[in-house]
């Protein structure tokens, strides 16, 4: 698959992407612009702590690069709450990680799997059948932008993130249709 060069790879969208100060109105702020890469890089090595080289990796660029995206990430939220400015998180060249969450209903254990592996059976540490996709994994569903291959490209704003189609359910629901969702 032909994918643009440098496009980064993101593992979790922002759950809100506005912030603003509280008690000036919208009209009177200025605005910081975080990317969503950029909120991936802080994602990585500010809440999880990720070493540069293991956030680099998972985000698939260079070690150098990261550095670059995690220097213009601090820059612009310290800018954000020095200087009492909203931030808005958006744009930037992203593609969503291919991962897909499954937990298990009795032992609680959960992973990842990367499309294209075919729905796991069994939990890998109980054996047991009974498992799900995680809720954690479902979130954009419904508003996420697909290009022609079924790479996630952006966000559809029109589109609640907690909706999903009764067509995706449908989808999810059958483990034989080879489509990503499965
Ligand atoms: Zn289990």
């Amino acid at each position: 698959m032909v994918r643009p060069r440098n496009c980064r790879r993101v593992g979790s969208m922002p759950e809100s992407n506005y912030f603003k100060p509280r008690g000036i109105p919208l009209s009177m702020l200025e605005e910081v612009i975080l990317t969503v890469d950029e909120f991936e890089a802080i994602r990585l090595a500010d809440l999880e702590s990720l070493y540069q080289e293991q956030a680099a990796e998972k985000m698939n660029v260079s070690r150098p690069t990261f550095g670059r995206i995690i220097e213009s990430a601090h820059k612009k939220v310290a800018e954000a709450l020095v200087r009492g400015k909203a931030l808005k998180i958006e744009g930037g060249e992203f593609e969503m990680a291919s991962i897909r969450k499954f937990r298990c209903y009795d032992c609680q254990h959960s992973w990842e799997l990367p499309y294209g592996t075919g729905r796991p059976g069994n939990c890998p540490s109980c054996k047991s059948g009974n498992i799900r996709r995680a809720e954690e994994d479902r979130g954009y569903v419904g508003g996420l932008v697909e290009d022609k291959e079924g790479v996630v490209v952006g966000l559809n704003k029109n589109s609640s993130k907690r909706e999903m189609s009764p067509n995706i359910a449908k989808r999810r629901g059958n483990p034989n249709n080879g489509h990503q969702y499965q």
